[in-house]
């Protein structure tokens, strides 16, 4: 898979320690972003997932994984692979998406793998960045019209429910 980067020990992207993955390509441009270098989908490097999982796995610390982007679900079946191995693993699964729940769920209907990958995240933090409503006083999002949603819990009742924290 095509990724930005990686980094351990995150503590800005979820709770606890966390390995947080740069997933390279994003088609969302939003004004603002704070990672424009990630947009161009045939930047970055690319890494096989079997690494990815074990640097992830490679520090008893880490309390769960961060998929950040870039547009982590533009590269939803590695990503689902990398989730399956972090849930195994007793790792909780957190993702940011430009994309909405809703539209995320539309786009199950065409490509099951985002479907997969839906299913392997705890949290999703959803909806792109709107530069006019950033705010430095929400915890993990960037601007006031994103989402903390319960993925479990929403899944199941076919509506999204907010995770709280
Ligand atoms: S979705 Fe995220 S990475 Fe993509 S443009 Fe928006 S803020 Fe940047």
């Amino acid at each position: 898979m095509r990724i930005a980067g990686m980094i351990q020990d995150s503590i800005v992207d979820g709770p606890g320690f966390r390995f947080t993955l740069f997933t390279q390509g994003c088609p969302h441009h939003c004004e603002g972003c704070h990672n424009p270098e990630t947009h161009d989908f045939s930047g970055g490097s690319e890494v096989g997932t079997d690494e990815i999982i074990k640097k992830l796995l490679s520090n008893p610390l880490t309390d769960g994984i961060t998929f950040s982007g870039g547009e982590p679900f533009e590269q939803a079946e590695d990503c689902a692979v990398i989730a399956r191995a972090a849930r195994d693993n007793g790792l909780n699964v957190w993702a940011y998406s430009g994309y909405t729940f809703e539209e995320l769920i539309q786009k199950t209907e065409q490509q099951p793998e985002v479907r997969r990958f839906l299913e392997l995240t705890d949290v999703l933090v959803d909806g792109r960045f709107v530069l006019a409503q950033r705010s430095l006083n929400i915890k993990w999002r960037g601007s006031t019209n994103q989402r903390l949603i319960d993925v479990v819990k929403s899944l199941e009742a076919g509506t999204p429910i907010l995770y709280a924290d």
